[in-house]
């Protein structure tokens, strides 16, 4: 998410002092203990022969025997050693020297200071190196040492203002404002304190936009945690890091909590006996408790985001918890136009570009949609090295969010252009003649993504409505390709797929979902329910019917327009692409005003 600093971990930083303390000990440790053995006098190390030999002579001053080691002083003072592991052997060597009169010390076993220290401290030392190597080891399994959540930059604040085209939502947020202000004000005058809001709608319609403006506006901080990053490897851990999550919060507060996605952690529980969806039942209900213990007035406000509010367990949207749910819808053209706005600021526009036309031909645009299709037409300005963003660097990052980036230096020979030619133009064919069908807007044989033509239909306005007549329309046109191979080229190419692919979805929805065929209104319910086997072929062949039939009109359609569509394939072999009014002026239709 843009906005976002991840905050220091302070834990990480515990971690290296203890880390390096340990290591500096061992260090002094190993330089007395060497500079100690220097201090000492030097000694040398003689064999048992030597030994009895030297016993034998009586030739020393004193004996010292310490444990297996017998260290003689000679009669110069020098030092010799001798380590004596049987000790028979040693017995008879000291006896040997005791004949000599030669004075024998036995020392008590007792080790000295440094050993002393060195031999407690060591093993403790070792034992928490490992503790630490292990925990972090764990940790960074874990992800115990990641933040909870990122806390938003101070600098970078957004307002409502930069939130445009959702006014409902943002009302419905003024509350919880006026609360996260003055949460104990807010009690006196006997308001029942929001604890949890969830935010449902499409990706990219500003879902967290508005959080974030909610806490900025209310000036407080803002914590943003995504619902998936509680899935954890270990069992346990998603629940801790809730835990873990609400505890800064309360420090914090007054604040906001952002969970987004949050149905990666708050589906129906009890689904399935592994132990992924259990431990995914713990995390959930971890955050069931956290709301359920926050005192009234405590001040956090919890808002979660989510494109799939059906599948959240019920228990989620129960009343002290996420008990309100503002609805974040696409953007109607004039809100679009109100985004476009917004991120136009940041733009030079030349002046004849309106952004009420990028509004109109962006129907189904997200917010992040039309952000990313201005960033886009901004970079392709820059690179013609233009003043200003106009209209053309706009059609071409449209065209390239719609269709995907046209494959330069990606040759087709003359048979493939002409192949792809003759299908695109069936689509325009069956796309002109339908009456309920989104207008014809371009159609292009440059390869762009996976696709070797397109034909791009717009809708003239934000569709709410779909009507039977309008699937049919849209299911004939995506036929349309494959009837003009079958009639004009007497094959059939695999281009087709995906206009079938989708064809045959559309079909499957009227039949099952929208009740258009004559099974009548059905419904099949979720995917997991068991469904019957005859209903299931019955519905597969209700959606072959519709196919068939719609196959057939396209069909009919092609055949009564080869003149026209050679017309057109003509003019695509010679320049690729071509507009709305070309397209017009090959069909022999007057040119009329098309929305983009
Ligand atoms: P969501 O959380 O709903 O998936 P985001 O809030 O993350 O969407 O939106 C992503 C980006 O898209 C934003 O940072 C912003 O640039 C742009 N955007 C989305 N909706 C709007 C809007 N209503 N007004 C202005 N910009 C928007
Ligand atoms: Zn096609």
């Amino acid at each position: 998410m843009p906005f976002s600093r991840s905050v220091p971990p302070k834990k990480k930083t515990t971690t290296l002092v203890i880390f390096g303390s340990v290591l500096a000990l061992l260090v002094v440790l190993a330089v007395v203990g060497i500079v100690g053995r220097q201090l000492q006098p030097a000694v040398r190390d003689i064999n048992f022969t030597q030994l009895r030999d030297l016993a034998a002579t009586g030739a020393a001053r004193s004996v010292n025997v310490s444990g297996e080691v017998v260290t003689v002083t000679g009669t110069d003072g020098t030092l010799v050693r001798s380590v004596v592991t049987n000790a028979v052997a040693q017995h008879e060597v000291v006896a040997a020297f005791e004949k000599g009169h030669v004075p024998v010390e036995y020392e008590t076993l007792q080790p000295g200071l440094l050993v002393t220290v060195l031999n407690y401290l060591l093993p403790a030392a070792a034992l928490l190196i490992f503790a630490l190597i292990g925990w972090r080891v764990y940790a960074s399994m874990g992800g115990q040492n990641e933040p909870v959540a990122s806390e938003a930059n101070p600098a970078q604040t957004v307002t409502f203002a930069d939130v445009a085209g959702v006014d409902e939502a943002r009302s419905e947020l003024s509350e919880t404002i006026e609360f996260l202000r003055d949460p104990e004000k807010f009690g006196r005058l006997g308001g029942r304190s929001p604890r949890g809001i969830l935010l449902s709608g499409p990706p990219g319609t500003g879902k967290t936009l508005l959080a974030r403006a909610a806490a900025c506006e209310a000036g407080v901080p803002f914590l943003s945690v995504s619902g998936s990053s509680f899935q954890e490897k270990f069992a346990g851990l998603g629940a801790a890091r809730v835990r873990r999550l609400f505890a800064r919060a309360r420090k914090l507060a007054p604040c906001v909590i952002f969970i987004d996605e949050i149905d990666a952690l708050g589906r129906k529980r009890g689904r399935g006996g592994d132990s992924a969806s259990a431990d995914q039942d713990q995390t959930l209900n971890q955050l069931l408790v956290e709301m359920d213990g926050f005192e009234q007035l405590s001040g956090v406000v919890v808002v979660a985001s989510t494109n799939r509010p059906d599948i959240l367990d019920s228990a989620l949207t129960r009343p002290g918890r996420f008990d309100r749910e503002i609805t974040v819808n696409l953007a109607d053209m004039r809100g679009r136009e109100q985004i476009l706005r917004v991120h136009a600021r940041k733009l030079k526009l030349e002046d004849g570009l309106d952004l009420g036309w990028i509004a109109r031909g962006t129907p189904g645009f997200s917010g992040a949609d039309l952000a990313n299709l201005l960033n886009e037409a901004a970079i392709v300005a820059t690179r013609d090295g233009s003043e200003a963003v106009g209209r053309p660097h706009v059609e071409y990052a449209r065209d390239k969010i719609l269709m995907g980036v046209e494959r330069h230096g990606f040759m087709m020979d003359e048979d493939e252009r002409y192949a792809t030619a003759v299908h695109e133009a069936g689509h325009v064919a069956v796309g002109l003649a339908v009456k309920h069908g989104d207008p014809i807007h371009k159609v292009s044989i440059l390869p762009r993504g996976r696709a070797l033509g397109v034909t791009q239909a717009l809708p003239e306005r934000d569709r709410l409505m779909r009507t039977r007549e309008y699937l049919e329309d849209q299911i004939a046109m995506l036929l349309g390709g494959r009837a003009a191979e079958v009639l004009l080229l007497d094959t059939m190419t695999a281009g087709a797929s995906n206009d079938i692919e989708r064809a045959v979805e559309i079909a499957r929805r009227m039949v099952a979902e929208f009740g258009m065929s004559p099974l009548g209104p059905i419904h099949l319910g979720k995917p997991e329910d068991p469904h019957s086997q005859t209903l299931l072929d019955r519905i597969e062949h209700a959606t072959s019917d519709i196919i068939n039939v719609q196959m057939k009109r396209a069909c009919e359609v092609v055949d009564s327009r080869r003149a026209e569509i050679a017309h057109l394939v003509a003019g695509l072999m010679e320049r690729d692409t071509l507009d709305a009014d070309e397209i017009r002026e090959s069909f022999g239709i007057a040119s009329e005003p098309v929305a983009a």
